[in-house]
């Protein structure tokens, strides 16, 4: 492995933020017609916002998400004058904290707006807000009722100037799939009954749907972080984390013997077995059980048995050259992220931000 780890550490995390910044600079390229936003929530999904966020900030992003209050105001003070707009809604009574901290709130019923409408009202001046249409997630956002009241009321929305209004799209990771068309009518129908703002809309996969999903702001995360915004066709975006464990132990298992929690697997001949410093703690998938795998030296190891807590092991039987001290890829050129979300039966988002705070994080390209 090119990675050199320090003393002591049994996994190491290598994140690499210049990948992230040539993820984000092909991102910006694909969307010319309006800006692109860096979507840090979750901690930059689990890969550490205090240090993405800023890196993307000196390479000229000025816009900024996160799902909670409580990240934004962690990274208020690396992106200054950025925005810096916080996904989830505006709970009541945090109002003010929005306000003093200039932190940029998505509103996504009539009650969050009049909630930073009374806001506007106590600090004497607009403030701004970005309006979420719900245009078929079915979660947060404006619905076509609420938008009908927006219309019908122009008070609703005084005092609050509109950054942006927003929606988002729920399988543009699906090219063909016709939802993506019926959201685009949709917002295009209701934003054009509230008054005049930039309009927010494609997240990673929406920006590589084509230019009628182009809007005044994209907002991608999972690209960034080398997700295939694409799946099914090649990954267009670098690769950004490589995961390696080191090779606590190899013990020779005889035949009949079983390995792990429960004896889910039984050697059926002389095997020789590798245990690493890594489980489920750490993020690494409990689904992965007799399923997985970890690649050394361009040979496959099978994961044998469960994963457990904090430990995982491998048949290194094929690899009669593998001892303790070895390193083990579990993400990286061998193994991409992909093919551990696919044997996983999740999706690469889940991987990434469930990766866990035991590893040696070491950031590169910075
Ligand atoms: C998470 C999120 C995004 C980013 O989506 P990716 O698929 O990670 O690019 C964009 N918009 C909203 C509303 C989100 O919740």
């Amino acid at each position: 492995m090119s990675t050199r780890p320090a003393d002591g550490a049994s996994a190491v995390l290598e994140i690499d933020l210049g990948a992230i910044l040539a993820n984000w600079r092909s991102l910006a390229a694909r969307h010319p017609a309006g800006a692109v936003a860096g979507v840090v929530k979750a901690d930059a999904y689990g890969l550490g916002a205090k240090e993405v966020a800023p890196a993307l900030y000196a390479a000229g992003c000025r816009h900024f998400f996160t799902a909670h209050l409580e990240e934004a105001l962690a990274l208020r003070p690396l992106v200054p004058g950025a925005m810096l707009g916080v996904l989830n809604g505006l709970l009541a009574g945090t109002e003010h904290c929005y306000r003093a901290h200039a932190i940029t709130p998505v509103l996504g019923s009539l009650g969050e707006i009049a909630l930073w409408r009374a806001e506007a009202t106590r600090a004497g001046t607009a403030l701004e807000a970005i309006l979420h249409i719900d245009t078929g997630m079915s979660r947060l956002g404006l619905t076509d009722t609420d938008v009908a009241a927006l219309a019908a009321d122009s008070s609703l929305l005084e005092g609050i100037a509109l950054r942006y209004v927003m929606t988002h799209l729920v399988s543009a990771e699906c090219q063909g799939d016709p939802l993506n068309e019926r959201q685009r009518e949709r917002f295009d129908a209701l934003a054009a009954r509230l008054p005049p703002a930039p309009r927010s809309v494609a997240n990673s996969s929406g920006i590589f749907l084509g230019p009628r999903f182009a809007s005044d702001l994209a907002r991608p995360g999972a690209a960034l972080y080398g997700i295939n915004p694409t799946p099914g066709r090649p990954n267009p975006m670098r690769p950004v984390v490589k995961l390696i464990a080191c090779v606590l132990a190899v013990r020779a298992v005889r035949p009949g013997e079983s390995v792990g929690y429960n004896a889910t697997w039984r050697a059926v001949r002389p095997s020789r077995i590798a245990t690493i410093a890594v489980g489920y703690a750490d993020g690494w998938p409990r689904g992965l059980s007799n399923r997985g795998a970890a690649f050394f030296d361009g040979g496959r190891l099978p994961l044998v048995g469960r994963v457990s807590m904090d430990l995982t092991t491998y048949d290194a039987t094929e690899r009669p050259a593998l001892a303790t001290g070895d390193w083990l890829e579990l993400i990286g050129p061998a193994q991409p992220l992909a093919a551990v979300a696919e044997a996983a039966g999740t999706n690469e988002y889940e991987i990434l931000t469930a990766l866990g705070r035991r590893y040696q994080r070491v950031v590169i390209g910075a």
